[in-house]
């Protein structure tokens, strides 16, 4: 399907929030996504409680959404830096603890390497928080990475 002429791309986008109503912070994020011009939220899937990974604090919680999108790539990531941003997010120092942290996993079949994108998301494929909710959503991405080889990666998911 196509809307003001460009072709709509699917795309997955990774939620995680770990601070606050993070149950709420990640809802709100859908319907955010949903309702940006040129975002359509095709699919989102169960929420999912999380071990922090390389950060600290409170266990995350994380989903994984389905887009069909009008955007270039750059200009998702934008979309999805602005919705961060309407959450409150802070980088007071890296992998600190946050309000709302979206990041753009896939786009299409498209592989970009520039300074601020990188597309496949180059993290993606260790992290059992992103892996099991897109497997539950697309379980053909995931082929390839069995969720059962992250041992120690606790990821627990809550009922709807
Ligand atoms: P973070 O603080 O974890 O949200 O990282 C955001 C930074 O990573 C931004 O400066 C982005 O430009 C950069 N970045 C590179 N590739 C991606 C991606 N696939 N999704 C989200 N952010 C990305």
């Amino acid at each position: 399907m196509t809307t003001g002429g460009r072709p709509e791309v699917t795309a997955h986008v990774a939620l995680g929030a770990n601070l606050g109503d993070a149950a709420r912070t990640l809802r709100d994020a859908l319907e955010c996504l949903d309702h940006t011009p040129g975002i359509r939220l095709v699919k989102a899937s169960s929420l999912y409680r999380t071990a922090p990974v390389d950060a600290s604090g409170p266990d995350y919680l994380n989903a994984v959404a389905e887009v069909a999108t009008t955007l270039t790539a750059p200009g998702l990531l934008a979309a999805l830096q602005a919705i961060e941003n309407a959450a409150g997010r802070q980088r007071p120092y890296r992998n600190a603890p946050r309000t709302l942290d979206l990041d753009l996993l896939l786009y299409g079949s498209a592989r970009i390497d520039s300074p601020r994108l990188t597309v496949p998301h180059p993290r993606m494929w260790q992290r059992a928080f992103v892996l099991v909710p897109l497997k539950e959503i697309a379980p053909e991405m995931v082929r390839d990475h069995e969720p059962g080889q992250f041992a120690g990666q606790v990821v627990e998911r809550l009922p709807d």
